[in-house]
């Protein structure tokens, strides 16, 4: 693990030294090109933790957390996170790579994150599977087969304003492509509002409170 983290760390070097050659280029096109180092080290705080300082110093224009997404417990990411986030310079943006659950998502902006992508959304609302403030709901259950009312009363996404639970269910049991493209609509907007949420929270001031009630809103 020290070893393939060492090469993570020449490689991060050497790309910064490219994109300096580079960007002393006239020809080159993207003279704005951002480049993030990327903290690894697996489950193992020190490991992290020493990463995390080397790569600070190289000052870029942000920092990534990478491999904690595929595999490893959410138990071990939120520990993880606590230990190296305050490792990584706080003026630049912290990004947690393939993360995560709406959950996951509230837990790590606590520990200081910014941003984040997923395939979440998507490919679980190709499966069916929509996130409300309640919990995630799998619409082929059989009890939203006559249920009239939207994913989620009150989301102003596309599939909420105009259609039922068990239209939309109708449309996956017959292997329909809208009945998938509403269920990622729904979701997407979801995770959109919520990160919405967030920074109005955090403008707020009232993070640590909003978090709670959303965690307990999606326990139900
Ligand atoms: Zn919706």
């Amino acid at each position: 693990m020290v070893h393939s983290v060492a090469r993570t760390t020449r490689w991060l070097k050497r790309c910064k030294a490219e994109m300096n050659r580079l960007n002393s280029l006239e020809d080159t096109i993207n003279h704005n090109q951002m480049l993030f180092g990327i903290n690894q080290g697996g489950i193992y705080e020190d490991i992290r933790v020493e990463h995390a300082r080397q790569i600070a110093e190289l000052d870029l224009d942000g920092y990534a957390v990478g491999g904690l997404a595929v595999g490893e417990s959410h138990e071990d990411m939120y520990r993880i996170l606590d230990a190296v986030v305050p490792h990584l310079p706080e003026n630049k943006p912290t990004y947690l790579m393939g993360v995560g659950t709406p959950a996951n998502i509230l837990e790590a902006v606590d520990r200081g994150v910014d941003f984040f992508d997923c395939v979440y959304p998507s490919r679980n609302g190709r499966h069916g599977h929509v996130y409300t403030n309640h919990g995630k709901m799998n619409l082929f259950n059989a009890k939203y087969e006559l249920d009239d009312r939207p994913i989620e009363e009150g989301c102003g996404c596309p599939a909420c304003r105009s259609y039922s639970r068990a239209y939309i269910r109708h449309l996956l049991k017959a292997k329909e492509m809208l009945g998938m493209r509403l269920c990622v609509l729904h979701n997407l907007y979801f995770y959109n509002t919520m990160m919405e949420e967030i920074r109005e929270a955090i403008e707020a001031g009232e993070y640590k409170a909003y978090k709670k009630r959303k965690l307990e809103g999606m326990m139900q």
